[in-house]
């Protein structure tokens, strides 16, 4: 039997207000705490809890930038010719997301959505690494880096594997009391929220399922560890999408070219631009002010939730919808989907949630970076045990090496 096991686990937009009034985990992780998002979509969400660190530090941010330069994608671009029919259909963009992942050698998640062919060569990825796995941030240290240096033996979920399956090797980690320390991550979640909204019955049978496997996590690291500390979290929450708003019936009337004058990326809930010709940022200020579903991020507030990059690398303008509002065709899907995240932080439907089960997580967690702080914590008491395991038991302390 080992000493001590800590067990954080990663539910995909499992949001505060999802969870009000559900009994979920009330007996294995009763101490719950609403926690403030972070400005973005998982591509930034997930990275700022592993690294503790906010979008602005580390750079993980939106997934598609103006990078024409730099773009790997330019011989993706003679797939412009082949006919809507073909390129816009979900299969065969899946197929060929899964080739050039490969061909790019991008370790991160990665999705071609819907960016148009005609377009792609204007654009480069931002997650080539992934940020799941040690010197996976695009800037700085993350978790996983913290526990090779500690030499703290863990296991981490790999996402492309289905939740079932990450699910029983944490298991089998368990079992042989390979790991003092786990991170796993399901995503199911998000996706039904998605497809379905958040008041869909099926949430609720989803949530059960979850506890059923979080319970039988526990059982198994109770038999082979004398203490074992759960944090179940999630990265943001999830708004159901009740209008649609074509952006680009907007933008398009403008007769400015795409490439030429400007770039933008729409993104399911923010458009962001790139000026590429003087008096252009005046025209789509201009045009953005007439649609009242959403407004212009000012800089301070941008500052103000850390999402600001001075050199506008991802994007010199940026318009977000009010909650609910779904941008449709957007780069990321051309059809609308139920319900969507990545809206301003202090929405209802924003918030996330941290379940905990013991009385111990300080005041000052209140954001979702700081779950970051609970990993350190546990790193590091897990690195004194292996140091003080590893001094000897009497005479002097060995001088460090
Ligand atoms: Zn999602």
């Amino acid at each position: 039997m080992k000493d001590q096991h800590d067990v954080f686990i990663m539910i995909d937009a499992c949001g505060w207000e999802i969870v009000q009034g559900r009994p979920f985990l009330q007996k294995l992780a009763p101490h719950r705490k609403r926690l403030k998002s972070v400005f973005g979509y998982s591509s930034t969400c997930v990275p700022s809890i592993l690294s503790g660190r906010w979008p602005d530090e580390h750079h993980n941010w939106c997934y598609f930038i103006y990078d024409p330069e730099n773009s790997p994608f330019r011989s993706l671009r003679a797939l412009r010719w082949l006919p809507p029919a073909i390129t816009s259909r979900r299969i065969f963009r899946r197929y060929l997301t899964k080739f050039v992942k490969v061909q790019l050698k991008f370790q991160g998640y990665f999705d071609l959505y819907n960016i148009p062919f005609k377009y792609i060569h204007l654009f480069d990825f931002t997650e080539k690494k992934s940020p799941l796995k040690p010197k996976g941030m695009n800037r700085g240290p993350n978790i996983f880096d913290r526990l090779e240096a500690a030499k703290v033996p863990y296991f981490v979920a790999e996402p492309t594997n289905p939740e079932e399956h990450n699910l029983n090797v944490l298991l089998a980690d368990i079992e042989s009391e390979r790991i003092d320390f786990a991170f796993q991550y399901w995503a199911g979640l998000d996706g039904l929220l998605h497809m379905v909204g958040n008041d869909s019955p099926q949430i609720g049978e989803k949530l059960d399922h979850y506890e059923r496997w979080i319970t039988q996590v526990m059982d198994s690291a109770k038999k082979h560890y004398r203490t074992v500390k759960l944090h179940v979290f999630s990265d943001h929450g999830m708004a159901n999408c009740d209008q649609i708003l074509d952006l680009r019936a907007v933008i398009d009337p403008l007769g400015l070219e795409m490439g030429v004058d400007y770039a933008v990326v729409y993104d399911s809930t923010m458009a962001r631009f790139w000026f590429l010709k003087p008096g252009v940022e005046e025209k789509i200020t201009t045009a953005l002010t007439t649609v009242s579903l959403g407004r212009v991020m000012p800089e301070a507030e941008l500052r103000h939730y850390r999402a600001f990059f001075a050199d506008g690398s991802f994007g010199q303008l940026i318009w977000l919808a009010q909650e609910g509002v779904l941008i449709v065709p957007s780069h990321m899907g051309e059809r609308p989907i139920r319900a969507m995240h990545g809206y301003h932080p202090t929405d209802p439907q924003s918030y996330a949630t941290l379940f905990s089960s013991h009385d111990e997580v300080p005041e000052d967690v209140t954001h979702i970076p700081h779950i970051c702080h609970l990993m350190d914590a546990a790193v590091l008491r897990h690195t004194d045990k292996n140091q003080a395991s590893t001094r000897p038991s009497s005479g002097p302390i060995a001088v460090a090496h």
